[in-house]
């Protein structure tokens, strides 16, 4: 952080604003979320070019967040938003995406010493077979790669990965996430690209994630049964994030409805629970899949940015990244009421 920046976020605390907005705000409910946890001393095979949320600074951050905050579960928060529990000033929600079992080993305890109840969301078949999510599956394969770049087509357009190193590798798959999401309109049309350049990286390098993934304390999924064992006796709520992880916008509304049906009826047919929650992978959503998905569930989660007021549709609600790091004023910035007032 540039010493400007540093000196304006003291500024801010010091004068007061930050507060003023933070009481103005005391109503809504601050949700935040969270993919893969991980120990920062673990020693580990490769590491995942995407950024993950490292142990000790959730724990530093959380140890911020309760000076401000009072953490509640996501049921709580639905029944306050409902009006069928009275307000609880700054409220705030962790949720975890897509069912990583290090938010259960590393996480839990976590979240057990700060007496929070996360919300964890299940793309059923990936956690029934424990199959990683293209975006970790690819990753692995990249990092696999011995030649100096790998081409692959992408609708008749040629990309280029540069393996030349792991800064220049992180670059182009960023620009390569970026670029297949705006080239694909069809959901299934892009995961079966997907597979097929997955496939190619694999069969090139004799290296696939599924090889290593039971072992894998990045990529693996958690099972029922330890699923079911966190919602028993951690404290963890548990919501549906489709079957496939599709993206419901790009899909057609068969697919939609399956997809949100389904994976509720087999969580609660696995874990014995009543399934009330969903949350849209990858932020993908319609006018028709927030309709299909109200018929299912009480409540939905996006990742648009902002809190959520009492009078907020309880489909789409609103989510912020769970910020990490050493610098306090920082964390507390990110997903404060004053940030949101002046850039949303
Ligand atoms: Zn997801």
């Amino acid at each position: 952080m540039t010493i400007i920046k540093r000196i304006l976020l003291s500024l801010i605390f010091k004068s007061g604003i930050y507060h003023f907005f933070h009481f103005l705000s005391r109503h809504k409910i601050t949700i935040l979320y969270a993919h893969s946890i991980i120990d920062a001393d673990t020693s580990t095979s490769w590491k995942p070019l995407r950024s993950q949320h490292i142990a000790q600074e959730l724990a530093f951050t959380l140890d911020v967040l309760k000076e401000k905050y009072t953490f509640i579960s996501l049921s709580t928060a639905l029944k306050i938003l409902q009006k069928e529990h009275e307000p609880i000033s700054n409220a705030l929600v962790i949720t975890l995406d897509d069912g990583y079992l290090n938010n259960l080993t590393i996480g839990a305890p976590i979240f057990a010493h700060f007496g929070i109840s996360p919300t964890i969301f299940i793309a059923t078949e990936h956690s029934q077979h424990n199959r990683p999510f293209w975006f970790d599956r690819l990753d692995y394969a990249l990092q696999q790669m011995t030649d100096e770049n790998f081409h692959t087509s992408i609708q008749g357009e040629t990309f280029v990965f540069d393996c030349q190193s792991r800064k220049k590798l992180q670059q182009s798959y960023a620009a390569f996430r970026r670029k297949i999401k705006a080239c694909f309109k069809s959901d299934v049309a892009m995961r079966e690209y997907l597979n097929k350049v997955c496939q190619q990286i694999e069969k090139k390098t004799g290296k696939a994630l599924s090889q290593i993934i039971a072992d894998d304390p990045y990529a693996t999924l958690a099972n029922w049964q330890q699923l079911k064992s966190a919602e028993k006796n951690l404290g963890f709520e548990i919501g549906s994030h489709t079957l496939n992880h599709a993206r419901l916008g790009l899909v057609d509304n068969h697919t939609v409805s399956d997809e949100l049906s389904k994976s509720k009826i087999e969580l609660e047919n696995k874990l014995a629970i009543h399934c009330d929650s969903f949350c849209y992978p990858d932020n993908s959503y319609n006018g028709y899949a927030v309709e299909t998905a109200s018929r299912y569930y009480k409540s939905a989660l996006t990742t648009d940015i902002g809190l959520n007021a009492l009078n907020c549709n309880l489909m789409t609600l609103k989510r912020l990244n769970l910020p990490t790091g050493i610098n306090p004023l920082k964390i507390l910035y990110a997903i404060s009421a004053l940030r949101m007032t002046l850039f949303f």
